[in-house]
């Protein structure tokens, strides 16, 4: 277990959070309460079957407008993450990394993460530590540096799309790492590469990670402090890294089943 923040720690904060989407002029909701506390040096799992909510979480938290807040709060370091634009929670620390990145033809990757950077500090980052700092990044990640002349996403492979995610998430340098599915398509030696970078990101001071997936498979090489069961838009267990090796065992049958 991790420590528990100090005066200087962060903290993630969701509060009874209430989401709803609109499709074929229906308003569903999809998140039914949602809470939970991330604090500075804590790696949270969420888990859950497909369709769960998870990512209307992880988009939630990022602000995308797909997704409307009927009620609940989100707050990071006391500030209303909500009432923020998409820039606004980069700024304040938060990052967010998503299920299904888009593609952006004709922006390289090395102009991206400078844009991102820019975005994310106020300011551009100095030309020549910076060159150091991204093929740093990309060889932490085992990209060649070619890599950065690359278009965003443009025919990238799973593993190359969530190894560029990564290198962002070490780049970007925020306090607190939202990653969806990051697992998700890899092969085991990426998955490792992968799971290293957010390794390093999580052993620095004042870092906190909510890492969202399907499967047990990543937790083998990321031990959660914290397990979260999702179903039906709610948590419905909540337990340390034990959790994740019962509901490898289990399934989430049996949660599946006392939610309906
Ligand atoms: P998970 O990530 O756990 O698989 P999602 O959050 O993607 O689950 O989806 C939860 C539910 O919300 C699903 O029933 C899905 O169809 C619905 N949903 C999510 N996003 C949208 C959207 N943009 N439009 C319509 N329905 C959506
Ligand atoms: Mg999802």
């Amino acid at each position: 277990m991790s420590t528990p923040a100090t005066g200087s720690g962060h903290r993630l904060e969701i509060k009874d959070l209430h989401v709803s989407v609109t499709a074929d002029d229906e308003e569903k909701e999809i998140l039914r309460g949602v809470t939970l506390r991330i604090q500075s040096g804590e790696t949270h799992a969420i888990m859950g079957p497909n369709g769960s909510g998870k990512s209307t979480l992880a988009y939630s938290i990022a602000g995308h407008p797909k997704y409307t807040v009927t009620s609940g709060s989100v707050t990071l370091d006391g500030q209303d993450v909500l009432a923020m634009t998409v820039d606004q929670r980069a700024r304040a620390g938060l990052f967010l990394a998503m299920q299904y990145p888009v593609e952006v033809p004709g922006v390289s990757v090395a102009n991206f993460l400078r844009t991102a950077k820019t975005a994310v500090d106020g300011e551009a980052p100095k030309l020549r530590t910076w060159v150091k700092d991204v093929n740093a990044a990309l060889g932490q990640l085992d990209l060649d540096p070619t890599f950065a002349q690359r278009s965003v996403n443009e025919g990238f492979s799973g593993g190359e799309k969530k190894r560029h995610e990564i290198a962002q998430l070490e780049l970007l340098d925020p306090l607190v790492a939202v990653l969806d599915e990051t697992d998700s398509g890899l092969d085991i030696d990426a998955l490792k590469v992968v799971a290293d970078g957010v390794n390093r990101f999580r052993q620095q001071q004042g870092k906190g990670v909510l890492l969202i997936t399907h499967y047990t498979r990543i937790l083998r090489y990321i031990e959660p402090d914290y397990v979260h069961v999702f179903v039906a838009g709610r948590i419905a267990e909540q337990g340390g890294a034990e959790l994740a090796d019962q509901l490898e065992a289990e399934g989430y049958d049996k949660y599946v089943r006392a939610a309906v």
